[in-house]
């Protein structure tokens, strides 16, 4: 299930679609093989570390087929930041490796449901040599970042490609099962 809810995390949660934790010490993490793993760091209101990880796989990223309203997973990380005080310009933020648009082939009903976010440009798109479309995912939760607030001078995402990589990474599409990374994030 890649949805949309976001929790607290606690020593017993291990599993989300969305973490988050203002607790020293408890390192929170996400398995991803070509889905993005969105971290999120930043004080809240009073100064108390906040961290979150977010799994923005498609569906994630644009909140297609969530029953409740709010956009996608890194939309609804950012708005429940601010509802804990925290201000978006605060935030240091990272994405990590994917699948990105130099191989992520992907339906019509994926660009549809992206370019339901306010933040949409039709340049995520581009034809692959099969003619099918190819959806930059990255680009597409940088654009939002932006629209949300987020300073790009925080934005430490690292954007390599999980099937360009296999000497690094790894990959659900390049059909292994073999593993998955890991995303970390922990309040120092
Ligand atoms: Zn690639």
């Amino acid at each position: 299930m890649h949805r949309c809810s976001i929790v607290e995390a606690s020593e017993s949660v291990v599993e989300g679609d969305g973490l988050w934790t203002t607790s020293p010490g408890l390192r929170i993490g996400l398995r991803v093989a070509d889905c993005v793993p969105v971290l999120l760091a930043g004080p809240l209101m009073d100064g108390t570390p906040w961290v979150a990880a977010l799994h923005a796989g498609w569906r994630g990223a644009t909140g297609h087929g969530d029953p409740k309203p709010g956009g996608g997973i890194l939309r609804r990380g950012v708005a429940l930041y601010r509802t804990l005080g925290g201000v978006p310009g605060d935030l240091v933020w990272a994405f990590g490796p994917a699948i990105l648009a130099c191989h992520f082939e992907v339906g019509e009903e994926v660009i549809e449901a992206a370019r339901q976010d306010p933040a949409w440009q039709e340049s995520l798109r581009t034809q692959g040599p099969s003619t099918r479309s190819h959806l930059d995912l990255h680009g597409f939760l940088r654009a939002q970042a932006l629209d949300l607030g987020l300073d790009s001078a925080r934005d430490g995402s690292v954007a390599l490609c999980t099937v360009c990589r296999p000497d690094l990474l790894y990959s659900y599409r390049r059909g292994e099962t073999t593993g998955r990374q890991w995303g970390w994030i922990e309040i120092g």
